[in-house]
């Protein structure tokens, strides 16, 4: 059973990735999440009008835009200019739209202050909808699609991306990284920095349960654009485990990337140090925390899902660890089939094979979900493993 955070947030109103069961009592897969909308923001100070240049024409060096030709707008912010480059300058001549670039480029001047390596200067805008935000570090910097500037949030997208740009270039400790997220993943604890946390109508969840880097790009955009609902002290809906991540998070960011700097109107954690919560975090919290998402059936618009982050971390500890192996092997035939689709899905994507796995799926061939016998027989017939198909009955 996973615990709501809390009545009002978006987890209440999904789980895209639960298997649904039809008239006759087979299950089938489930389709997709909608294309989320990603992050939300708030208003910064006003800054100057900017230039628009020629056009001038570059190669992208992702295909998938098909972008060849762009303008420069250039932005003078106080912190420095900051380029961007657009499909059609024309759209962006309107005095809503500068005034919206111009936030944009004081956000990102402000917070390219806690950037180590080469500050983001240009942020290319592309007309798709295919996407809505990305930071690709040594490449383009941060790239947001044109539809993300018509929300009334899209400073909440700009400060994750920047949180991206951020924990690419800082030395950082990968252990507390791990430690954390894998934390994050049990009970939904991630929830609380979800980009919808913030953004109850838009349905998006975010996903700061992909990997460490997404939950702390999450974290960041709450740490600077909503600290007093991050930190939630006065939120009755939030378990007491997932106001323990919060604290660690805040307070690591606070300590360890804004050198102190306050965002909100106070700090509810002065004397708390990250790196001491964080060792109040047990083994055993972290194995619960891996054996609750493997149940977790959220997942992003790439499909990526909680229990299948899970099912990865399990396999690997699995090879090392006794006790994580027999959970491994018991949670491939658990009656759950979201953590039995995920197991078998981390078995099949990896590329170490032993006897003890083969014999897993070759058992897995007489699971009731046909996507795990398809995905298993694909998987045996690849490692040429001899196998009976056994006979099903259709209904
Ligand atoms: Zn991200």
């Amino acid at each position: 059973m996973i615990n709501p955070i809390n009545n009002n947030n978006a987890f209440a109103v999904a789980s895209p990735g639960a298997p649904k069961t039809d008239v006759k009592g087979k299950e089938r897969a489930v389709p997709p999440p909608p294309m989320p909308p990603e992050i939300p923001p708030e208003q910064p100070p006003m800054p100057p009008e900017p230039d628009i240049k020629g056009e001038c024409t570059q190669s992208y060096p992702l295909s998938v835009y098909d972008i060849k030709k762009y303008q420069e707008i250039v932005n003078k912010a106080e912190g420095g200019s900051i380029t961007f480059l657009v499909e059609n300058g024309g759209l962006y001549t309107s005095t809503a739209f500068r005034d919206k670039l111009s936030k944009i480029a004081e956000l990102v001047s402000q917070l390219n202050a806690y950037v180590h390596d080469k500050p983001v200067l240009r942020i290319r805008i592309v007309d798709t909808l295919g996407h809505r935000g990305e930071f690709t570090p040594g490449g383009e910097g941060i790239v947001i699609s044109s539809s993300v500037l018509n929300e009334e949030d899209c400073l909440y997208t700009i400060a994750h991306e920047m949180g991206h740009a951020i924990y690419c270039s800082m030395p950082k400790d990968k252990e507390f990284w791990q430690k954390i997220y894998l934390y994050s993943l049990g009970n939904r604890r991630y929830g609380l920095v979800t980009d919808s946390r913030f953004t109850l109508n838009s349905g998006y969840y975010g996903h700061p349960f992909r990997n460490p880097a997404e939950l702390f790009a999450s974290s960041f955009a709450a740490y600077v654009m909503r600290p007093n609902e991050m930190i939630c002290t006065d939120d009755p809906g939030i378990l007491n485990d997932s106001r323990l991540m919060g604290k660690i998070l805040f307070c690591y960011i606070r300590d360890k990337v804004v050198e102190g700097k306050i965002f909100g109107a106070e700090d509810p954690f002065k004397s708390c140090d990250a790196e001491k919560l964080i060792n109040s975090i047990t083994e055993e919290d972290i194995y619960g925390s891996i054996q609750s998402a493997l149940h977790d059936s959220t997942c992003d618009f790439r499909n990526t899902s909680v229990s299948e982050m899970a099912a990865n971390e399990l396999f690997s500890r699995a090879r090392k660890n006794e006790r994580y192996s027999k959970l491994l092997a018991a949670s491939a035939f658990d009656k759950d089939p979201v953590m039995r689709r995920a197991v078998i899905v981390a078995i099949c994507r990896s590329s170490l094979r032993d006897a003890k796995m083969d014999q897993i799926l070759l058992s897995a061939l007489h699971d009731s979900d046909p996507y795990i016998r398809a995905l298993v027989e694909g998987e045996l017939l690849k490692r040429k493993i001899n196998f009976q198909k056994p006979a099903f009955q259709e209904f």
